[in-house]
């Protein structure tokens, strides 16, 4: 028992050591079909070589790859694992093939039922729910079986034991290997993300320091220079094109700066209304010419340290990027919402635009990503930098076509 017990564990381990090695950094939809591929492999392999025990009875671990498709994926996922399933076992023949035909089908319809809600738990939640479906699953097909076999021997209660203690151990190992895979990935984009934020922010504060002392001196010569009585009227005019060039100069440097450290003189405590009322109002004009409408509402009453201008320009490039998607749509709604929950601040900033692709949102806040003609890529990077200063986080949801909502929570 024991040979074929640790055969069926490698088998089960095909597909974690596979993906860690070869397709980790591959994108996510690519993943899927490969896991998915390794799953159908490891399930085959688990029905050619079952585990026998020394009573004579044999069983196989073929749904644990089964569950976790079905709860990490959804119907659309374990469906191809289904149909590869049963074509295997139907080919395989033998006693049974009709009974597991039907076991499976309930196991398709049922478990994948619960993935929405799966997927979104505690990586320690997931570990508990998939053993646990598991030992249901597996007490669920013996529970059958008994009345199939009309008389439970001792042989009957040997063979569940074993079933469901070796379906729960090595269901369990096998996700806490997962979620250990799951966690590395996660903590290592996010060094990466504050390590492009460090490098940004530095660069961003000393260059734009250097260079706004001479735009200023500059401004002011010139100033000073369109004042003169002597100089003609086409000479005024380039220095006034001169003055605007710098102004927009200025500007830049200092949406730049607003990557560096939180000035402490701009540090506040308070509930943010201010700020958004403020943004709001600065970018109607730019949503009623894009025909979009704004729906605004407020119920926060928590208070947090920030930084003012940051946090506004924060918004603001929120607000541009929904209105900028919605402009392509002819106009749409922009709906800005702040509450509290459990002590943490929660803004939803939600347009009905052209939406991005799974693809489209990983590359978000990554320097100089844009899609758009006259876009800097530099918006979407000083909200995460600027998120990320007061310990909040930002979750993206999106759909092609559909819109874009950004949920960003920050803790007080
Ligand atoms: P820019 O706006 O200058 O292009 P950003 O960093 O603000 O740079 O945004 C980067 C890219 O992310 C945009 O070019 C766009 O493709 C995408 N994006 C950001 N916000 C949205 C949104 N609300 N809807 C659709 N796409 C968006
Ligand atoms: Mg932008």
């Amino acid at each position: 028992m024991f040979e074929t017990l640790l055969l069926n564990f490698l088998f089960l381990l095909l597909p974690v050591v596979a993906f860690l090695i070869f397709f980790e950094h591959k994108t996510q939809s690519y993943n899927q079909k490969i896991l998915v591929l390794l799953s159908a492999v490891t399930m085959s392999l688990c029905i050619a070589r079952p585990i026998k025990l020394e009573i004579g009875f044999i069983f196989d671990l073929r749904y644990i790859p089964f569950i976790i498709v079905a709860l990490f994926g959804g119907y659309k996922n374990v469906f191809p694992l289904y149909v590869i399933l049963n074509i295997y076992r139907f080919y395989v023949g033998g006693g049974g093939t009709v009974q597991s035909f039907l076991f499976s089908t309930t196991v398709m319809i049922i478990v994948p039922f619960f993935s929405k809600k799966f997927v979104k738990l505690h990586s320690r939640d997931r570990i508990l729910w998939a053993t646990l479906a598991s030992f249901l699953t597996i007490g669920f097909y013996l529970f059958t079986l008994s009345f199939a076999k009309g008389a439970l021997d001792k042989q009957f209660w040997m063979l569940t034991l074993n079933a469901l203690t070796t379906h729960v151990g090595v269901m369990s190992i096998i996700m806490i290997l997962i979620e250990k895979i799951i966690t590395n990935i996660q903590n290592r984009d996010r060094i990466m993300q504050s390590e492009r934020l460090n490098v940004v922010s530095e660069l961003a504060a000393s260059v734009s320091h250097e260079i706004r002392n001479p735009l200023t001196v500059t401004s002011g010569f010139l100033q000073l220079l369109n004042k003169s009585k002597t100089i003609t009227q086409v000479e005024k005019e380039y220095v006034e094109l001169s003055l605007q060039e710098l102004q927009r100069a200025e500007k830049i440097v200092s949406d730049y700066l607003s990557f560096a450290k939180p000035q402490s003189e701009n540090m506040v405590y308070s509930n943010m209304s201010a700020e958004l009322e403020y943004t709001k109002n600065i970018i109607m004009p730019y949503a009623s010419i894009h025909k979009v409408e704004v729906q605004f509402s407020f119920n926060n009453s928590l208070n947090k340290h920030y930084d003012r201008n940051q946090i506004q320009q924060c918004f603001i490039n929120l607000y541009k990027n929904g209105i900028e998607a919605m402009k392509e749509k002819g106009g749409g709604t922009l709906v800005i919402d702040i509450s509290e929950r459990k002590q943490n601040i929660m803004i939803r900033i939600q347009d009905t635009g052209i939406g991005m692709t799974r693809e489209e949102i990983s590359r978000l806040g990554k320097p100089y990503y844009s899609t758009k003609a006259e876009g800097t890529g530099l918006g979407m990077l000083m909200v995460y930098s600027t998120i990320n200063k007061v310990r909040g986080t930002i979750e993206v949801e999106s759909e092609k076509g559909k819109g874009t909502t950004f949920l960003i929570t920050i803790p007080t």
